[in-house]
């Protein structure tokens, strides 16, 4: 690996042939809808931008989210932006405010910058904490809330949100990352994205919409605020997206029954996993409206040694966080998936 630097890596690289439930990918592909329309695309690779394809995704997103057009921009994923509201909106003087456990991609981020970094328990309902991320920090460059959160796949109220948003200095931005959101029934906070001058949301596709291989995010922010971001490459990062991406994606959000219908087979299938863990005695992190849910192993053995237990049987869970060191992440998978989980499961409880 000549010059190739270490890849910070969130999970660890998939096992060929495991049951792949460790990264909050989903169990399947984009819909066909989506993958014909990439076809179409590929076949005019040879063009920046075919047939006006961003314009097409926006118009299909401003009427999916009911937001004007102008406060949506594409990226390849929902890091990228991620990232940047960081280096955008932080630094040395001006820290980074997020719940605990959550994700870890800003932490990275402002660590690299020397941003001051404060990680907020969740409450007892494993909600972000607003009231306790604003003591924290009371002049942060940046408050983060995920929700539904990940790892533990648990909301934090609307209500919360618009607090934070109407309690914190003007001039501090406030992201909330939706990544799964497609999967919760709660609001989204788009709407106070498309009428604040302060607020980002973060999308992906990369979830309920299966495309993390292709690569395909959403803001959702005042054109300011996206101006910011976007200072260092003179806006012009429209041109980093493939139109094969971009093109699935809007044929995947125009198709309002599959996406019903596959939220609809998550939400059952990770009913009938944690069933089984009850049955089985196992603890977990109740209420998430995610594909992913926090079990928690307590003195079965470390999550490491569970994990490796798993792996034997062919089943690659996902890893435990510092904030909850005897659980592990669990991806909900396909219905096949999960019985293999719970097979494995067994056996390792049976041992
Ligand atoms: N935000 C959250 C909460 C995530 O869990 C992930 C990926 O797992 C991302 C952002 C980034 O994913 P992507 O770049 O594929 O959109």
């Amino acid at each position: 690996s000549f010059g190739r630097p270490a890849m910070a890596q969130q999970s660890a690289p998939p096992v060929a042939g495991a049951v792949r439930i460790q990264s909050n990918e989903c169990w399947t592909g984009p819909f066909s809808e989506g993958v014909a329309a990439a076809a179409m695309l590929a076949k005019e690779g040879n063009r920046y931008e075919p047939n006006g394809e961003h314009a097409k995704l926006f118009a299909a997103v401003a009427e999916v989210e009911g937001i004007p057009e102008d406060h949506i921009l594409a990226w390849p994923g929902s890091s990228d932006p991620l990232n940047r509201v960081v280096v955008t909106f932080c630094s040395p003087e001006k820290g980074l405010v997020t719940g605990n456990p959550s994700y870890e991609q800003s932490w990275r981020t402002s660590q690299w910058l020397g941003v001051p970094l404060e990680r907020v328990p969740l409450t007892a309902a494993y909600a972000h904490d607003p009231k306790a991320m604003l003591a924290a920090n009371p002049n942060a460059g940046l408050y983060y809330v995920c929700s539904p959160n990940n790892p533990t796949g648990t909301i934090t109220p609307l209500e919360d949100i618009v607090w934070l948003a109407e309690n914190k200095p003007k001039d501090s931005v406030l992201v909330v990352d939706e990544a799964y959101i497609h999967f919760a029934d709660v609001p989204s906070a788009a709407k106070l994205a498309a009428t604040r001058d302060d607020v980002i949301v973060l999308r992906t596709f990369s979830k309920l919409f299966g495309m993390a291989g292709m690569r395909l995010g959403l803001t959702f922010a005042s054109p300011a605020l996206h101006e910011r971001m976007m200072r260092y490459d003179g806006g012009q990062v429209t041109n980093m997206l493939p139109m094969t991406a971009v093109a699935c994606g809007t044929e995947c959000l125009k198709q309002t029954a599959k996406i019903a219908a596959r939220k609809a087979e998550l939400t059952s299938v990770r009913a009938q996993t944690l069933a089984h863990l009850d049955a089985r005695g196992v603890k977990y992190i109740p209420g998430s409206q995610a594909n992913m849910f926090m079990a928690d192993w307590g003195t079965l053995g470390t999550p490491k040694e569970i994990q490796a237990k798993f792996l034997e049987q062919g089943v690659q869970i996902g890893r435990s966080w510092d904030a909850m060191p005897t659980m592990s992440r669990i991806t909900v998978g396909s219905a096949e998936d999960m019985q293999k989980f719970a097979l494995a499961l067994d056996k390792i409880l049976m041992a």
